[in-house]
C-alpha cells in the first residue's frame, strides 16, 4: 500500500512548525514516530496533504523531574521512556503500562504525544494519564495551554487539540509514598492492542487502610473510562479481598466497551472485572511490601 501524494517538511523549532501548520490547516498533519499516521497514510485513511516531521524537535524529547513531577517532552520515544531512570523513579505505572505498548522496534519510534494525540481508547497511555490525573501542554498560534486529563479526549481518535496545536509536553505526578501501582491488560499475545487494559494504583495509610485509589481503563467506551464510583467504594477502608470484588464489579457496570473482531461487548465487560480486580490486587500487594511497581 502506498499513501497518497503529500509535501513534506522537517522544521528545526516549534515556531517554524506552528507557521507551516497554520499556513496549510486543515490539510496539514504533525508526524511524530509514525507508528499510527503511517500505516492510516498507507491504507488512505488519512490522507494529508502537508507532512510536518517534528522528529528534528530536540528539545521536546527530555524526560525530567520537575517541582517533584514528571515531566516528559511529547517527542519522547516509548523506549526512551521504557529506559528512563527518572521514569522508573516516579512513575513506574507509566514504565509499567510502556513495556505493554506494542514491541521494542515500535516503541524506538513511536511517542507519547503521538499516543494521546492519536487517543486511540485502546491504547495503554491515555489510561495511564486519566488515572493519574495528569495533563498535558499544547503550543498554538494563540500561545500555550495546560489541558487536564479529562479534557483532552473527546471520542474514538478525536482529541480537543487544535488542528494547528502542537503538543509539546505530558505532566504526570509523582508516585506518592505507600501507593502501588499495577497495569494490567489482556490481549491476544504479548505486544498486542490491548482488548482491556487497567491502569490503578491504591495509596494506604499508616494503618493499612485505602487512603485512595486510582481506576481508569482502556478498551472499555470511546475514551478512557476513569472509574470514580470504584474509587470512592474503595477510599478510607480496609482494602479486603471482598471489597476489591466489589470494586471491580462497579468497573464492569460502568464499562461501556464498543463490540469489535476480537471480542463482543458482553465479553469485554466481563474482562473488566477480571483485569481490575488483578490490577488492585498486584497495586495493594506492593504498596504493602513498599514497593511501587514491579
Ligand atoms: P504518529 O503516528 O506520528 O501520529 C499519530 C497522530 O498524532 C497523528 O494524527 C499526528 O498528527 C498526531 N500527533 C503526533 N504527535 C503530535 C504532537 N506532538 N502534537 C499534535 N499532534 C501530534 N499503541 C498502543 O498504545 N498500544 C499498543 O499495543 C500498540 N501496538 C502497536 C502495534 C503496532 C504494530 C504498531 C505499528 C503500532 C502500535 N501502537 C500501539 C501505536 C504506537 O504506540 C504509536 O506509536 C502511537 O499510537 C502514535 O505515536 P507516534 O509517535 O507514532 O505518532
Amino acid at each position: 500500500m502506498k499513501p497518497a501524494a503529500f509535501e513534506y517538511f522537517r522544521p528545526r523549532t516549534l515556531e517554524e512548525t506552528l507557521e507551516i501548520l497554520r499556513r496549510y490547516e486543515p490539510e496539514a498533519k504533525v508526524l511524530a514516530g509514525g507508528q499510527s499516521l503511517v500505516p492510516l497514510m498507507n491504507f488512505r485513511l488519512a490522507q494529508p496533504r502537508y507532512l510536518i516531521d517534528i522528529g528534528g524537535l530536540n528539545d521536546l524529547a527530555e524526560i525530567r523531574e520537575q517541582n517533584g513531577s514528571l515531566a516528559i517532552g511529547a517527542m519522547a520515544r516509548q523506549s526512551a521512556i521504557e529506559d528512563s531512570p527518572v521514569v522508573r523513579d516516579k512513575s513506574p505505572l507509566l514504565l509499567e503500562a510502556t513495556k505493554l505498548v506494542a514491541h521494542r522496534t515500535v516503541r524506538n519510534r513511536g511517542t507519547i504525544g503521538g499516543s494521546l494525540a492519536h487517543a486511540d481508547p485502546s491504547a495503554e497511555y491515555p489510561a495511564v494519564l486519566t488515572a493519574l490525573d495528569g495533563e498535558v501542554v499544547a503550543v498554538g498560534p494563540d500561545g500555550e495551554r495546560v489541558i487536564p486529563a479529562p479534557e483532552l479526549f473527546l471520542t474514538v481518535c478525536t482529541t480537543t487539540l487544535a488542528p494547528t496545536e502542537v503538543l509539546t509536553e505530558v505532566r504526570l505526578p509523582a508516585t506518592g509514598p505507600r501507593t502501588g501501582c499495577a497495569f494490567t491488560e489482556l490481549s491476544r499475545r504479548h505486544g498486542d492492542w490491548a482488548i482491556v487494559g487497567v491502569a490503578a494504583t491504591i495509596s494506604l495509610t499508616k494503618d493499612g487502610q485505602c487512603e485512595e485509589a486510582r481506576i481508569a481503563l482502556a478498551g472499555a467506551g470511546q475514551v478512557p473510562l476513569r472509574c470514580r464510583e470504584a474509587e470512592r467504594l474503595l477510599q478510607g477502608r480496609a482494602p479486603v479481598a471482598e471489597l476489591i470484588k466489589e470494586a471491580a464489579e462497579s468497573c464492569e457496570a460502568a464499562a461501556e466497551p464498543l463490540e469489535d473482531i476480537h471480542a463482543s461487548a458482553a465479553y469485554k465487560k466481563a474482562m473488566v472485572r477480571v483485569f481490575v480486580e488483578r490490577a488492585l490486587t498486584t497495586a495493594l500487594s506492593r504498596a504493602q511490601r513498599g514497593q511501587h511497581a514491579a
